[in-house]
């Protein structure tokens, strides 16, 4: 297997020789940048699976890189901060960095974080929503794929018919991989508008849903019920 490439951009070249240390260890592969105006030059030439990216930089800060390496790539950022109050402030601009963490850091939670991201992302691309059925016929290996047109999934060579209501319930767990999702937050994105419903009839449209994507080879299955909380897809 391929070792993730990991991007450290850090004008701090202690830290920076030390997460890379660290990284190392975990059998990650490590490359160094120490100017945030070199950092989407570097991206154009070299394939990289995650950017640890800090919010100070010289010549181009790390708010003003994530949003334009935004523009056209989906690469996992983690975003790091010298104080713990910036980090409200950058959620709250959308820049679209998928961590946040907060110096000094151990590299040790680093290590976690990142593999933590990576996962995250892996279950991302397990999945596709395609909105037209003409785009894709193409069957891609271990991916489901929900096709919203015509609102059936596909995984293999193997497709299954749903109702309206088990394609939103999965599209919605879909959308947020390995996040739990009460069973209130599920019907909210099923019904367009206030129906009376219970607790138990979410719980049975989503025993159909499972057995739909046991039946089509998904398995173990990737819908589970969290005790207490609610559904995710993992
Ligand atoms: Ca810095």
């Amino acid at each position: 297997m391929l070792n993730n490439k990991i991007l450290i951009v850090e004008d701090e070249e202690k830290l920076a020789g030390l997460l890379k240390d660290f990284l190392e260890k975990s059998n990650f592969e490590i490359s160094i940048v120490y100017r945030g105006d070199e950092v989407e030059n570097w991206l154009l030439k070299n394939p990289t699976d995650l950017i640890i990216l800090d919010l100070m930089l010289p010549g181009k800060d790390g708010i003003e890189i994530c949003k334009s390496v935004r523009q056209n790539s989906n690469v996992p950022i983690i975003m790091a901060t010298a104080r713990v109050e910036e980090i409200d402030r950058l959620i709250g601009l959308e820049i679209g960095a998928d961590d946040y963490i907060c110096k000094p850091y151990s590299p040790r939670e680093v290590v976690a974080r990142v593999k933590a991201v990576l996962r995250r992302s892996a279950l991302t691309k397990s999945s596709l929503v395609i909105d037209n059925d003409s785009q894709s016929e193409e069957a891609e290996e271990n991916v489901l794929q929900l096709f919203s047109d015509k609102i059936k999934v596909k995984f293999n060579e193997l497709t299954s018919e749903l109702t309206k209501v088990e394609f939103n319930l999965l599209k919605k767990m879909v959308d947020h991989p390995g996040s739990i999702f009460s069973r209130e937050q599920l019907m909210d994105s099923i019904y367009d508008h206030q129906h009376i419903v219970n607790d138990r009839t979410i719980d049975s449209h989503i025993k159909k849903l499972r057995k739909k994507l046991t039946k089509i080879g998904m398995d173990p299955n990737p819908i589970h019920s969290v005790y207490g909380l609610g559904y995710k897809f993992d």
